[in-house]
């Protein structure tokens, strides 16, 4: 999956999480972004990759990413104060790897690709807008999510269609898109840090 939906399903499933967990949505909303870093590992092995080859075939934080969710569920069995952070972090890998694993199960077809999108942005929205207390702030998290989709969406047109730029030819490529993340995320944080923005059910 391309980075645009998976920022925008992390902060969605972010929402749920913090409100069953009755967690600090905020934190767990980060947690989740950061996550998808994980596709820094696109920068190796690159030169084989066209934009759609499964990730979990090809990249290694993708291939042997069942050793960092197991790592990581382990120390917080082993750790009560680190686990929440620790199963936390188990899930949004989990997460992102179950994403891409959907796509390639589709092999990167635009039309299946878009229905998708279209799907699970409309359930992560829905999610933060019943999941968190003020409503306001629950628009202003859905905005920032459309923005990010659409931010995300058009840098990946921009380079393959009016830039023509080949995925195997170009290391920049495979670095814009989680490097837009991590901007993203820092952006998100600071928006909302010295908000009351947190879930319901407490
Ligand atoms: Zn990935």
């Amino acid at each position: 999956m391309y980075m645009g939906d998976h920022i925008v399903i992390s902060i969605g499933v972010a929402a749920i999480a913090s409100r069953v967990l009755k967690l600090p949505f905020l934190h767990v909303a980060v947690l989740f972004m950061l996550a998808n870093l994980i596709d820094l590992d696109h920068l190796i092995n690159y030169h084989l990759d066209d934009g759609t080859a499964n990730s979990m075939l090809l990249h290694p934080l993708h291939m042997y990413s069942t050793y960092i969710i197991s790592t990581f569920l382990l120390i917080g069995l082993i750790r009560p104060k680190a686990r929440s952070l620790c199963w936390l972090f188990s899930a949004a890998i989990s997460l992102h790897i179950f994403l891409d694993a959907v796509s390639a199960m589709m092999h990167y077809e635009i039309p299946s690709l878009l229905m998708t999108s279209l799907v699970t942005t409309c359930l992560s929205c829905f999610a933060v807008y019943r999941c968190l207390n003020n409503k306001k702030l629950a628009k202003q998290v859905i905005i920032f999510m459309l923005g990010s989709l659409v931010i995300c969406n058009l840098e990946l047109v921009i380079a393959v269609y009016a830039l023509k730029i080949v995925p195997q030819s170009s290391f920049c490529f495979w670095l814009v898109p989680p490097f837009l993340s991590l901007i993203l995320t820092v952006i998100f944080w600071k928006l909302f840090c010295h908000r009351n923005i947190d879930t319901s059910c407490r």
